[in-house]
């Protein structure tokens, strides 16, 4: 397995970054996961576009252009012999010593990519669904930022497994339902996919967007508005879109049943289409 860091190809067990990285000292860096099915990358343009902002927010420079990212990605494919991968992509700002929170002039930033094997999906188990909590979302204000700084999601996984559960729906303290630990959140009524609109409580997901898309071409009603903790009770779906986990059902929320507690027709519908989509 191999990774690349700042300009070479190496082992990827036998990677190693400074102790004086910003990314190691201050979690000041960000990251992008983009999935490859069958060695070709995924909504590149898209996945592009958003590391393009995050850099931009956080003011770090970005290190390739698009074409020197996309033959990087490309590399790492091929070195590797699975179809399906994720990729992982990590930009620090970089190496700084002595300590300081504000970061030096001109700082070269740290550039790690490293690639998994992704597990096919397999209709009937995912099917299957999850149970999820509901948890407070503790995340800062500029969740649209993909931050490596992912303490309070770790967190709130933790709490859903202590739970038994297998992810949270995070609820910000006015009651609104932002998303999942590590996934954009789905409520399905009467038919209807509402989501929450993109603001800097949530990441824009690419997967969202590729289910905002599919229900456009579909014509399903796809609605993007707040959506309340009290109403989750009522129901009749939820979901949880990443790219590595796709679109899953949960079919318990807080030990009660979702809906009719088993996988719903719309998303059986709409696992159907990301899978045609995906293939195409
Ligand atoms: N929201 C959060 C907090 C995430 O960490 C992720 C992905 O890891 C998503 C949403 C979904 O984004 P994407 O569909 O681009 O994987």
């Amino acid at each position: 397995q191999w990774a690349y860091l700042n300009g070479q190809f190496q082992p990827l067990h036998e990677t190693k970054i400074s102790v004086l990285d910003r990314g190691f000292l201050f979690g000041d860096g960000v990251y992008e996961v983009v999935p490859v099915y069958n060695q070709q990358v995924f909504e590149w343009p898209a996945h592009y576009a958003r590391l393009e902002r995050s850099l931009a927010l956080t003011h770090i420079p970005n290190p390739l252009d698009q074409q020197a990212w996309l033959a990087l990605l490309n590399e790492l494919i091929q070195r590797h012999p699975w179809p399906h991968q994720f990729i992982y992509l990590q930009i620090t700002r970089g190496v700084q010593t002595p300590r300081d929170h504000l970061p030096a002039a001109e700082l070269i930033p740290t550039l790690l990519a490293y690639t998994n094997p992704l597990a096919p999906i397999d209709k009937r188990k995912v099917s299957q669904g999850i149970a999820a909590i509901t948890h407070a979302d503790l995340r800062w204000q500029h969740c649209d930022i993909k931050a490596i700084t992912l303490l309070a999601n770790v967190m709130a996984k933790q709490a859903a497994q202590a739970a038994e559960a297998q992810d949270a729906l995070l609820v910000r303290p006015d009651g609104r339902v932002t998303e999942g630990s590590a996934s954009n959140m789905f409520l399905i009524k009467d038919g209807t996919i509402h989501t929450p609109p993109l603001n800097e409580f949530i990441l824009p997901g690419i997967t969202r967007l590729v289910v905002e898309k599919l229900c456009r071409q579909h014509h399903i009603e796809f609605i993007e508005r707040d959506i309340d903790q009290a109403e989750l009770s009522t129901a009749d779906e939820l979901w949880l879109a990443s790219s590595t986990k796709e679109i899953i059902p949960i079919v318990r929320l807080n030990h009660q049943p979702v809906g009719s507690g088993q996988a719903g027709r719309l998303w059986s519908q709409m696992f159907d289409l990301y899978q045609a989509y995906k293939n195409r």
